[in-house]
């Protein structure tokens, strides 16, 4: 088992502390996702941290791997499906997320947070949703996937369009069938299939054709690589959705997580700390959308 290094910072009760240095929280439950993402359900050590523990889907934490370093990782599901766990779906890319792969049940792992901000559930009651995800952006989403489904009478038509590089790709595949009961429109795409997909091939924005929109009462939350973004933006103004009811998540590669660092700003804006979700109105002057 790795050990946390000093276990006396867990005494620290104060919400900026926390926000400073990490908490440690014990792996209980890992689950294979997909080709190489994994999800880790992680449990807070201190009783008195995990009683305060909240966050709102969209928010991240900073995830710890001792001796090797921290990354931005989201919350992948919402606090009321959560069970007082803390759950994160990992895609397995370079040194922290990669030293995840040697951790098993009972591991510990530092965690700060919960930063940033979330996605506008309250604001968005009552309209039509598109959630618009590829590839690791979906965890981000998933928990406000839960969160609409929860309370599904105060929202309208649900669409989720989610799409992967291939079949092996997909993750959470046997939700799907239960997000379908709840009435959400569940759209799948590949880029490249293979002998077990008869579904759609193409790059998700091509989707947007497929279903009717009324850009009165439709909003879109969208996560994902920033190429894929920017088409599902292009889309969505196409059909004249404002550009006030386009949410995304931004990714920037980030360090402190609260905006003192300066590594992931973007004109006036911290990513870490007046995102990752934004309005695409606050962000029309600094990503052009027409630029590809
Ligand atoms: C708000 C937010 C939420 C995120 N949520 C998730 C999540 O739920 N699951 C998940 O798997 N990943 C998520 N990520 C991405 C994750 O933070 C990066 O994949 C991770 O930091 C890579 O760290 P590493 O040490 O494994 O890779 P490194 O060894 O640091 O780098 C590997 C490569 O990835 C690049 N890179 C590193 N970090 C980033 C970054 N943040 N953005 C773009 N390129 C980067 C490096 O330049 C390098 O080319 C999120 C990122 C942000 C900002």
């Amino acid at each position: 088992m790795i050990a946390p290094m000093n276990d006396t910072l867990n005494g620290f009760a104060g919400y900026t502390d926390r926000l400073l240095l990490p908490a440690w929280a014990e792996i209980v439950k890992i689950t294979p996702e997909a080709e190489n993402v994994t999800t880790y359900a992680l449990k807070l050590l201190d009783p008195d941290i995990q009683q305060g523990y909240s966050w709102r889907p969209g928010q991240f934490n900073m995830l710890y791997v001792p001796g090797v370093g921290e990354s931005a990782i989201s919350m992948s599901t919402d606090v009321e499906s959560s069970e007082g766990l803390v759950i994160h779906t990992i895609r397995h890319v370079g040194n922290v997320t990669k030293a995840f792969t040697h951790l098993k049940k009972g591991d510990v792992v530092g965690l700060r947070g919960p930063f940033g901000t979330s996605w506008p559930l309250d604001a968005i009651k009552g309209m039509d949703v598109v959630i618009a995800c590829g590839g690791i952006g979906l965890p981000s989403l998933r928990g406000a996937l839960y969160s609409i489904i929860r309370h599904r009478a105060d929202y309208g038509k649900v669409v989720l369009l989610y799409g992967a590089r291939t079949p092996k790709d997909l993750m959470y595949q046997a939700e799907y069938e239960t997000w379908k009961m709840a009435d959400v429109d569940v759209q799948l795409s590949v880029d490249r299939g293979d002998d077990t997909w008869d579904g759609r091939i193409g790059v998700m924005p091509m989707f947007f054709y497929h279903f009717r929109i009324d850009p009165r009462k439709t909003a879109i939350m969208s996560c994902g690589p920033e190429i894929m973004m920017r088409f599902v933006i292009y889309e969505a103004l196409a059909r004249r959705i404002p550009s006030e009811h386009i949410y995304v998540s931004l990714e920037r590669n980030m360090k402190c997580g609260q905006g003192f660092c300066g590594h992931c700003q973007l004109g006036p804006y911290f990513i870490c700390k007046d995102g990752p979700v934004f309005s695409f109105d606050r962000l029309e002057s600094f990503i052009n959308v027409e630029e590809f």
